[in-house]
């Protein structure tokens, strides 16, 4: 009996829909070795977890971000475990969610 009370508590306190972020980086032909000159920003969505130790994300604030006096609204973060997500990473991490979810 315990242990079905412990799943329970478990899965109240991360709710599905907690556990994936949506966030919008800016997307750059570089990722994929084109050009570096296309770029625009991307609503994509990520876990709510750092991939490298599964600790909880920082919370996503809107930032300002300028390209070639053009300004652009884009998400940036701390996370509390100290790994910086790169715009890079968060780019192909959105694409193997896409791909599993297919
Ligand atoms: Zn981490």
């Amino acid at each position: 009996m315990s242990k079905v009370n412990l799943e329970m508590v478990s899965n109240s306190t991360f709710p599905e829909n907690r556990d994936a972020m949506k966030i919008t980086i800016m997307y750059r032909g570089i990722f994929h070795c084109a050009d570096p000159w296309i770029y625009f920003p991307m609503e994509i969505e990520v876990s709510s977890y750092c991939p490298k130790c599964s600790g909880p994300r920082g919370k996503p604030e809107p930032i300002l971000l300028k390209e070639q006096g053009e300004v652009f609204i884009v998400h940036y973060w701390d996370n509390p475990c100290g790994h910086r997500d790169q715009y890079e990473d968060l780019f192909f991490e959105y694409q193997n969610r896409l791909k599993k979810t297919v």
